[in-house]
């Protein structure tokens, strides 16, 4: 007989409501869980920045969440007290919004299972910590950091894994109460069942399972009394009432301890889903050294959050087809976990690039406008008449990747060329080009309107009246223009420029190149 997580698997909520009207028949017990919209939750430490890997469990995260019309948590993991980092916080909580990760419930927007800082929570775990202790399922340790030191050098000239050796469940009940007394600094160890298996049920990866003999008696509470994060993430997971755990795969060996927890507190396990490695190309772990990692980095240069949700949505995920580009809406339609793959993703950031290209595209003309405005003011470009802006993007959006390009690959719609293009120079300019381009630009002078129709009569005309081909006149046209080889279409480019810059640039291109080719000639 199926069993009501396998019903659910199948497909989303059918299978829910079959089960609904089946059960009495089969007497399941209904879960609770499994009837209502799933609970789901992000949880960072908040070391400072969002790493690209902790923006794709977010995004799985919400979007499961929204797929199945269920909650996604914002929580926040901060009971290790030596990572801390002022401001982590709001700019996480920033970039989830830049990203349109909108949370449901978390810090600065409530809910009823706050508060949604670990750090706050702590008098909570110390119950639950204590608790493990009068069922016998956890137990003091008073043992200094030396001494462990020592144990752990002792085991590795035994050659034999690393692992607590529980000298401290050696001690008596009277010996313990006396060292809790005088005030000894005391952790707090689960204690881990001898040689049995810890199972558990992954979405992604089916069965997984671990010998209990492999797991230490892992710490709980710290002497500072704060939980450690195998004990909050656990006892916040349960009270919160998250029915799916959707994390790194960095996890996977966290998960039977977390199992043993839920055990041991008589709690229901909320479905796993580890998501898979992140790689450098070079199928290493994703690492700094290779590139950037934080999502502020890839903000800073103009990558937009939907390129960059498309992007990361595709890092262990596929819809199954040969489509690439996604909004977050589609995204949100098609996401499950059936199609999350198992194998490492790798992260390619030409890919990247290029989704940027395509996502610039598909914006409305005004917002890249707002987008590049600030790396318009910093290049000093304050000056720009919006509608004239307006009409250079038009005519370059296919060729932006990122909308700062306007201050930047574009930036000589705005101001005359500060450089030549070496390379077109040497190729194009010729000592009869000066003569050739002010015979173009003298007969520029009666076009009214100056519109590209226009613009291409009179150059093609001068061409042959020059009797050279229109090639001849038309790069260093573009040369004197933009200073660039390449480019939109040379008489569109000079319709938006308009006729008083375009002889005015014309007039000084000729002037600078044909003294730059005397120079390199001579
Ligand atoms: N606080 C952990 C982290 O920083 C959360 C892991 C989990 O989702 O359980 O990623």
């Amino acid at each position: 007989m199926l069993s009501l997580i396998q019903l659910q698997r199948r497909g989303n909520s059918p299978g829910v409501f079959v089960h609904f009207l089946l059960a009495p028949l089969f007497h399941y017990r209904i879960d609770p869980n499994i009837l209502t919209a799933p609970r789901v939750r992000f949880a960072p430490s908040p070391t400072g920045f969002l790493h690209v890997g902790g923006l794709r469990t977010a995004l799985y995260n919400f979007l499961f969440a929204r797929n199945m019309k269920g909650t996604f948590v914002l929580r926040i993991e901060d009971t290790d007290r030596t990572r801390l980092v002022e401001g982590a916080v709001e700019n996480l909580t920033e970039t989830l919004r830049w990203a349109g990760l909108d949370f449901d419930e978390g810090p600065g927007v409530g809910g009823p299972y706050g508060p949604y800082i670990q750090s706050e929570r702590t008098d909570l775990y110390r119950r639950y910590a204590e608790e493990l202790i009068r069922t016998g399922k956890a137990y003091y340790a008073f043992d200094t950091p030396e001494e462990l030191d020592a144990m752990r050098l002792e085991q590795q000239r035994m050659r034999i894994p690393p692992k607590y050796d529980r000298r401290a469940l050696k001690l008596t009940p009277a010996e313990v109460e006396a060292k809790l007394a005088e005030g000894v600094p005391a952790v707090v160890r689960m204690k881990v069942p001898e040689s049995t298996t810890v199972r558990f049920e992954d979405r992604i990866r089916g069965t997984v399972e671990f010998s209990s003999d492999r797991l230490d008696d892992q710490v709980l509470l710290k002497s500072d009394k704060f939980p450690t994060y195998h004990l909050a993430n656990v006892v916040d997971d349960h009270l919160m009432g998250i029915t799916h755990v959707i994390r790194g795969e960095e996890w996977v060996s966290s998960t039977p301890k977390h199992v043993l927890l839920y055990q041991f507190f008589g709690w229901e396990l909320p479905e796993f889903a580890h998501l898979p490695l992140l790689l450098n190309p070079d199928k290493s772990k994703l690492s700094k050294r290779q590139g950037d990692v934080a999502v502020e980095d890839y903000r800073a240069k103009g990558i937009l959050r939907e390129a960059l949700i498309n992007f990361v949505a595709l890092l262990g995920w596929n819809p199954g087809d040969e489509r690439e580009l996604f909004s977050l809406e589609e995204l949100t339609r098609e996401f499950s976990l059936d199609r999350v793959g198992k194998s490492g993703a790798v992260f390619n950031v030409e890919k990247l690039a290029w989704m940027n290209t395509q996502h610039t595209r598909r914006k409305p003309d005004e917002e890249i406008l707002s987008l590049a405005a600030p790396s318009m003011l910093e290049a000093g470009l304050e000056e720009v008449a919006p509608g004239y802006a307006l009409n250079v993007i038009t005519l370059v959006k296919e060729r932006m990747s990122v909308p700062s390009d306007l201050a930047t690959a574009f930036k000589y719609f705005f101001t005359d060329p500060e450089q030549f293009s070496e390379q077109s120079r040497k190729k194009n300019w010729r000592p009869e080009t000066s003569g050739n381009i002010e015979a173009v630009a003298e007969a520029l002078r009666d076009v009214d309107p100056f519109d590209e129709g226009a613009i291409e009569r009179v150059v093609r005309e001068t061409a042959e009246r020059l009797d050279v081909g229109a090639g001849k006149l038309i790069h260093p046209l573009r040369l004197c223009l933009s200073g660039e080889s390449v480019g939109p279409g040379l008489f569109e480019m000079m319709k938006v420029l308009g006729k008083e810059t375009c002889l005015r640039r014309i007039n000084r291109g000729v002037r600078i190149l044909s003294e730059e080719s005397l120079a390199s000639n001579g």
